[in-house]
């Protein structure tokens, strides 16, 4: 096979060296970092439908898509146009607008569950928030979450926290007083057993349980039913509220998001949670968070209600164009169905490689959400995610760069697949895959 000519990333590096003199890292948030696989970032300047570009001018079919925002690609005509529109208009007000209510009319309407809704900034606030309130609706102050599952860098919430946390390897964070985490208890994902224990002995001190119905942010991983039944009862039977963190999810896997995803696999129980966290999507690429779910939940927010939470640009005017444009075109293609067939023909395909060239390795899909992971055991948990080869993964990415396809700078990270991906990149995807596993082995 041969090897493509190195890229020179001789811009990239001046600008990395740069950045570093002025940002920590020279990245405004540590998964971008390339931690997880040695080396430095490169910087990008461009995007369009599925490709990006670098400032070296090097092409990349994108498989990270901002992660996650992007499901119909880069600078979709009618996301600029609406962004466009949207900004002569002003860009902030900090009064209510009808499209702040058309987008939570939409949400509703598309969300199993959700009555109400509150927009935010980014997921993080949304996670935040929906945590405050929860606890102020039970008058409870306990909260499980799971590991591996990532709900934005909330204090009480980075206690072995997945996504870049996780590449880091930095399962707490300094300058987080242990107060902020006395009161979180963290689990393993799928652990029925574990769960039943934490309510056997904290139950009535429990206001919420908070996790990633299907997890992307230790890569994808699936939950299985029992484990959402048991969520679901014993939530329920202790008087705490059930969470869903959608922001990955939400719109991602289906119009209904993964309630109506995991339904179809027999998975969903036919109660679903209280409330719902959204983020990604909704905002087509510019910073939105929401939180909703039940009214009577919802109506304890402020102003309504006691619990406080506030924001001078939430709602802003064009993050909210940019997210409705989205949410149209997804609610009127319904690509739901051709993404995950596309995305099962590059997994299917992945997968074929490595077992021709006798790489193990475990593909786990979720819709158009992926991530191989370089082990012969099925990922069920953060613990099984945690015995995979990354060393093996590192060099695979490395090999998929140098051959213009932009992964995940992590093995514990989803891919994902955007609707302006077709045939032609998912073929440029296996034909340099095929190469990069080639190179994997010969250099193991
Ligand atoms: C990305 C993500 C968040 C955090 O959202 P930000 O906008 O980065 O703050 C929270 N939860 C999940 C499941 C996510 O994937």
């Amino acid at each position: 096979m041969p090897t493509p000519v190195r890229r020179n990333h001789e811009r990239s590096t001046q600008a990395y060296r740069r950045a570093c003199r002025v940002i920590p890292g020279g990245v405004n948030s540590p998964a971008r970092a390339f931690g997880g696989v040695g080396g430095q970032p490169i910087f990008l300047e461009r995007g369009q439908g599925p490709y990006v570009w670098d400032i070296d001018g090097h092409q990349y079919i994108d498989y990270v898509g901002s992660w996650g925002p992007l499901i119909l690609g880069h600078a979709a005509a009618a996301v600029v146009a609406a962004i466009q529109e949207a900004v002569h208009q002003g860009t902030s007000f900090g009064a209510p607008t009808e499209a702040e209510t058309e987008l939570a009319e939409l949400i509703c309407r598309a969300v199993p569950g959700v009555e109400m809704v509150r927009l935010v900034n980014s997921g993080t606030e949304a996670a935040m928030s929906a945590l405050r309130l929860a606890r102020g609706f039970t008058r409870r102050h306990r909260i499980i979450k799971f590991a591996g599952c990532y709900h934005g860098h909330v204090d009480s919430l980075l206690v072995q926290a997945g996504s870049s946390a996780t590449t880091l390897g930095v399962p707490n964070s300094p300058g987080i007083p242990p107060g902020c985490t006395a009161d979180t208890i963290c689990l393993h994902y799928n652990d029925v057993e574990a769960l039943e224990q934490a309510f056997a002995e904290h139950g009535p001190t429990i206001a919420a349980v908070i996790l990633e119905p299907v997890v992307g942010n230790m890569g994808v991983v699936l939950p299985t039913r029992p484990f959402l039944d048991a969520v679901r009862e014993l939530t329920r039977r202790a008087g705490a509220l059930l969470i869903y963190d959608e922001v990955m999810t939400g719109f991602r896997l289906a119009w209904g998001g993964a309630q109506e995803y995991l339904n179809r696999l027999g998975l969903q129980p036919q109660d679903g949670p209280d409330l719902i966290v959204l983020g990604k999507i909704i905002g087509g690429g510019l910073p939105v968070g929401a939180y909703g779910g039940r009214a009577d939940i919802m109506k304890h927010v402020a102003p309504v209600g006691p619990v406080f939470q506030a924001g001078t640009l939430s709602g802003n005017p064009l993050a909210v164009a940019s997210g409705l444009a989205t949410l149209r075109q997804l609610e009127k293609t319904r690509p739901y169905e051709a993404l995950e067939k596309l995305t099962s023909q590059l997994c299917q395909g992945l997968a074929a490689l490595c077992r021709s060239v006798g790489i193990a390795h475990q593909m786990q899909q979720a819709g158009s959400m992926w991530t191989l992971f370089f082990q012969d055991q099925p990922v069920t948990d953060y613990r099984t995610a945690l015995a995979s080869n990354t060393k093996r993964f590192a060099r695979f990415f490395w090999g998929m760069l140098e051959r213009g396809i932009y992964l995940p700078c992590s093995q514990f990270e989803a891919a994902f697949v955007s609707t302006a991906h077709t045939q032609r990149e998912i073929e440029a995807t296996l034909t340099a895959a095929r190469e990069a596993l080639q190179d994997c082995i010969q250099e193991a």
